[in-house]
């Protein structure tokens, strides 16, 4: 089941690529594991997926220590509080949620403790909704002069979790000003090239756009029991 869905997946990843020209290689494909057992991590392991995402500490920290003798690159998707960083700061291979500069002063302090570069996005709140976490784009290019003195934080790129849209069409121009703010800051800074963004319903759209990572949960591991 987890295979064929992976392989479907796949294979729409290659046609909305194909259709704008783009090399499918270029959209890495995270698989969101969150509230799903580790199990079901290992199906998918199974089916070649290697980079898994999860959303919430306590049940990231359970599917760490079970899967660790497997090849996984976690992926840390949700929002952040600082009193967690302890917990998640060494055991991630990118933070796809950077949004605020206490966040990167703790994970700074305890990366430089133990000598690490922890790469990061800086998740942009693209629709402005009140009850989202990220910046708003005017506050990227102060939020990217914040970061430079944090040596042990490699921004690599911007993430974003846009308003749900019934019909997916409209998402597209926030996809857009998300690909052209990418390309606005990366003129000067060469490590920004990821765009963290499309889910399991809009990442079409999303390849079409630019996005360089997709997060998909539901359309891999089906629906989920409590909504996140
Ligand atoms: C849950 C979640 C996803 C996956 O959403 P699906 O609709 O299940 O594909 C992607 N990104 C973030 C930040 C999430 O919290």
């Amino acid at each position: 089941m987890i295979k064929e869905n992976i392989e479907k997946i796949l294979s729409k990843i290659k046609n909305s690529a194909q259709k704008c020209g783009r090399d499918p290689d270029s959209v890495k494909l995270v698989a969101v594991s969150k509230t799903f057992p580790a199990e079901l991590v290992i199906e998918a392991v199974n089916a070649g997926l290697k980079d898994f995402g999860e959303n919430y500490v306590q049940d990231f920290l359970t599917k760490y220590d079970k899967l660790e003798k497997y090849q996984v690159k976690w992926h840390f998707i949700g929002h952040v509080q600082t009193n967690k960083v302890k917990y998640i700061y060494d055991k991630i291979s990118l933070l796809h949620t950077l949004d605020s500069v206490k966040l990167a002063e703790k994970l700074n302090k305890k990366l430089t403790e133990v000598n690490r570069i922890l790469n990061a996005l800086i998740q942009i709140n693209i629709g402005r909704e009140p009850n989202k976490y990220g910046i708003f784009e005017e506050e990227v290019e102060t939020f990217l002069e914040q970061m430079e003195k944090y040596k042990h934080i490699n921004i690599t790129g911007f993430m974003t979790i846009p308003p749900f849209f019934e019909k997916k069409e409209e998402v597209r121009p926030l996809f857009a000003k998300m690909r052209m703010l990418l390309e606005k800051f990366s003129t000067y800074n060469e490590n920004l090239k990821e765009l963290s963004m499309g889910m399991s319903h809009d990442f079409d759209i999303a390849i079409e756009e630019g996005a360089t990572i997709i997060r998909i949960g539901t359309a891999i591991f089906g629906e989920r029991k409590r909504r996140n």
